[in-house]
């Protein structure tokens, strides 16, 4: 906690306007959207994809008093009863806070980066040393330039180490977050070909990431990284790797069956073997790098190996999944501390489509309630969310139940919840789970979440997000989005998805029929949401749902119009949609006469936007007839605005036309397939991947050549082979053109093809040249792209195939 004074003098502002003196920092906020604790929180406006002066007056309103905003932004008359500081560089400022709370931490703080494994060292080391050591670390994989800075400003004097993670994407960078962090330890992972791009080489990479120890005491790192880099800092190496020369040095890494490896090291002269309880290259080399630092910090060999053996892989992602009788769970079962609880409740609150929420939490390891400052941390977290229900956990929340809010229910333990879980009869709920490692809150999970079929549609909301964001960046800040959510966000889901373009600040959403739209709204969804194809039995649902439709043509204006009429409605608002060549639905330009003839001078429909398709906007060999498409709906629909009298929102470009044709752009464009990965052919966008679709291996079997496998006896072996039989088949929206060679799946990182006929439920692979097991994962589609080309269709049909039988879980970092 700072006080404002304090914040002042660090920050050394160019101008500023204190009215409150008595002013108290707990928190920093960055994101309107996320604002809690308002009374004590200190709102940065930071200038990245979106220029965050936006959104002062949205914080304002809803209580912050404290704001620290780039110098020339003048809004003292609108934030009146506000402390404001002005600064240069507002990123910048909130580091120079970051930077004096680190000044302020005696203890030692160990610094990690590295391409990967970053997030998975800091974990396994909390766990490692957490018996002797009260450990800060930062929360999830918060690395970067703002993420470090929010990282430690949660440092207390409560803690006696600190882990804080560094990430680079780009020359330069790491300089800054040298000064932050400034680490006593330094530990470097790995260096791989993640964010080669911004980069000469990989040597120039690796001595970016070694700014970080500049200044640090001991360098840890595996020594075969580090090949051919110049190390022109100071302090003492801690190398480690297969060559004598090495601090600790590794003889030898055998893989066992059952999934752990057996890793010989020696350490001053003495050799020691160690059980890591996995068998992945990265795994172990993680594993290794905490043994490294370990060693550094002291512990004998037999208590690493006790330890190492235990260590659990690390779920840093919120999942959420379907569970039963109507509920959603957010699943965040291993880790718990105020930071990520903040965040999964900042999750929770973004979810709308159960009328409750309820969250279940554990003790806090590490969080010490007798210390008032933190018990009223807790109470204000829990009390600030609207929860319906709050479940306690534990023999430490427990006793402080009271005092953290009176209506809790308490359980002793995971096992005495366990047993009572029936009798709380959770329905139409999001429920959160947030439980430390040791509570074994998976077994809790499992009783909840509903059970289906094994092969699952992973969706990763992020990527959503930053497909978002890339489209966004393209667009002048005046045109707005409407984002396509037809067909269950073509295949991802509806209202999840929906939520999240919802808290994302989207200006439209648009589904294909009614019904989409109803789920849509009964999963707490407010933005407006045209309907593409309403049909004449379907006004009612659009009147009560507040869903408006397109209209195409005369029949469905008139039908419309005398709907409306009968009901005594008017200016309901509308969207008319123009055949300019795509010839499918639409009003011709021969027919807007007499479509103007209908709609002026009439107050039953409001049209709300007025809009158009391109036909061909991929292909460049169209351009001409893509440029006439453009002329001909810029035409009619300003001859439409006039006749109307009042401004109409003009559109016409989906994805293909973001890309290609700004001249397209007019007041909105209509986000599709781009939003869900698939992107148009633009190279600079970097779209991430949303929906991995994914089953397991049923059984594996080996089988002599010259047999046949599957229906038909399709599936001719040439050689003794290995058939592995997974779960998913046409059924589930795995094409029967993909049968006999002609699909690829991923196990192990390998590829495989099929073989045989794909049947209903099931299909065959191919395992003979591969490292593969029952129960093995199997990653359906490698690369959607080259899966639909290879039977001759487009990605979209893959993904809106996916059969709604396919349980979908929805992931978000
Ligand atoms: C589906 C659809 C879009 C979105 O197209 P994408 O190519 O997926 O971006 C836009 N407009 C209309 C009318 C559509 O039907």
């Amino acid at each position: 906690m700072y006080s404002i004074l304090k914040i002042q003098n660090i920050l050394k502002p160019i101008q500023i306007q204190v009215v409150d003196l008595q002013a108290e920092i707990h928190y920093l906020l960055y994101d309107s959207r996320k604002i809690s604790h308002e009374k004590n929180a200190l709102f940065f406006a930071l200038i990245n994809r979106n220029d965050g002066h936006k959104y002062i007056h949205e914080a304002y309103q809803k209580g912050v008093r404290n704001f620290v905003l780039k110098i020339g932004s003048d809004y003292i008359s609108d934030l009146p009863e506000a402390n404001i500081l002005w600064v240069s560089d507002t990123l910048y400022a909130l580091q120079e806070l970051a930077k004096q709370k680190r000044k302020e931490f005696e203890p030692p703080v160990i610094g990690i980066t590295g391409s990967n494994g970053k997030t998975i060292v800091k974990e396994w080391l909390f766990q490692l040393m957490s018996p002797e050591y009260k450990i800060y670390r930062s929360p999830k994989s918060y690395n970067s330039q703002l993420g470090v800075a929010l990282s430690l400003w949660g440092l207390t004097d409560y803690h006696n180490l600190a882990i804080i993670e560094a990430g680079v994407s780009k020359a330069g960078e790491m300089e800054r977050l040298q000064e932050m962090i400034a680490p006593t330890y330094g530990v470097l992972t790995n260096i791989g070909i993640a964010h080669q791009e911004g980069f000469k080489s990989k040597i120039a990479k690796a001595e970016e990431k070694l700014q970080l120890f500049k200044n640090a005491e001991t360098l840890i790192y595996p020594s075969k990284y580090l090949d051919g880099v110049i190390c022109p800092y100071r302090p003492r190496k801690f190398a480690w790797g297969d060559e004598s020369g090495n601090q600790l040095e590794v003889y030898s890494i055998k893989k066992q069956s059952e999934g752990k490896t057996i890793v010989t090291l020696s350490y001053s002269g003495r050799a020691f073997a160690v059980e890591v309880p996995f068998v992945d290259d990265g795994a172990i080399e993680n594993a290794i790098t905490c043994i490294a630092v370990m060693l550094r910090f002291g512990y004998d060999t037999v208590a690493i190996a006790e330890r190492i053996q235990q260590i659990v892989p690390v779920e840093m992602r919120l999942e959420l999944k379907n569970g039963k009788n109507n509920t959603s769970i957010i699943d965040d079962s291993y880790s718990n501390d105020l930071v990520s609880l903040q965040i999964a409740l900042d999750f929770l609150n973004q979810q709308h489509q159960h009328a409750q929420k309820v969250l279940i939490l554990s003790d806090i390891p590490g969080l010490n309630l007798a210390d008032e400052k933190y018990l009223s941390k807790l109470r204000s977290l829990v009390s600030e969310r609207n929860l319906h229900q709050l479940i306690l956990v534990g023999p430490e929340l427990s006793r402080y139940a009271v005092q953290i809010a009176p209506s809790a229910t308490c359980y002793p333990s995971t096992e005495a919840l366990q047993q009572e879980i029936k009798k709380l009869d959770f329905r139409d709920a999001t429920i959160l789970l947030k439980g430390g490692r040791e509570f074994h809150f998976e077994k809790i999970s499992k009783l909840l979440v509903a059970k289906s079929h094994d092969t699952l549609l992973e969706i990763n909301l992020n990527a959503v997000e930053h497909n978002l964001n890339a489209y966004k960046n393209l667009l002048p800040s005046n045109v707005k989005l409407m984002a396509m959510v037809k067909a269950f966000s073509y295949g991802s889901g509806s209202f999840e998805v929906a939520n999240l373009l919802q808290f994302n600040k989207v200006d439209y959403l648009t589904v294909a029929f009614a019904d989409e739209g109803v789920e849509l709204r009964n999963g707490g969804i407010t933005l407006p949401i045209v309907v593409m194809s309403p049909d004449e039995n379907a006004f009612d649902v659009i009147l009560q749902n507040r869903l408006e439709p397109e209209i195409y043509s005369f029949r469905i204006l008139r039908a419309f119009l005398s709907f409306l009429n009968v009901k005594k409605i008017t200016d309901f608002p509308i969207h008319i949609k123009i055949d300019t060549g795509m010839h499918r639905l639409g009003f011709v330009p021969e027919e807007l006469g007499a479509l103007l003839d209908l709609l002026k001078d009439q107050t039953l429909v409001r049209v709300q936007s007025s809009f158009s398709h391109l036909a061909s906007a991929g292909n460049s060999i169209d351009n001409a007839f893509t440029e006439q498409q453009i002329k001909t709906f810029d035409q009619f629909t300003i001859k439409l605005q006039e006749v109307l009298g009042y401004p109409i929102l003009r559109h016409i470009a989906a994805t293909s036309g973001i890309e290609w044709w700004p001249s397209a752009y007019f007041d909105m464009v209509r986000l599709g397939i781009g939003m869900y990965g698939v992107g148009m052919g633009r190279p600079d966008l970097n779209l991430q991947e949303v929906g991995q679709l994914k089953t397991n291996i049923t059984q594996i079997k080996d089988i002599p050549k010259e047999e046949t496998v599957g229906y038909n006896r399709h599936g001719v072996l040439h050689r003794d082979s290995r058939i592995a039989t997974i779960k998913i088949g046409y059924a589930d929206g795995y094409d029967r053109r993909f049968g006999n060679g002609v699909g690829q799946m991923l196990i192990n990182g390998q590829l495989v093809s099929t073989i045989g006929d794909i049947c209903m439920d099931m299909c065959m692979l191919d395992v003979t040249d591969i490292d593969a097991s029952e129960e093995d994962e199997v990653i359906v589609f490698p690369d959607i792209k080259s899966a639909a080309i290879a039977i001759g269709t487009i990605p979209y049909e893959l993904l809106v195939n996916v059969s709604q039988r396919v349980k979908r879980v929805y992931f978000y970092e």
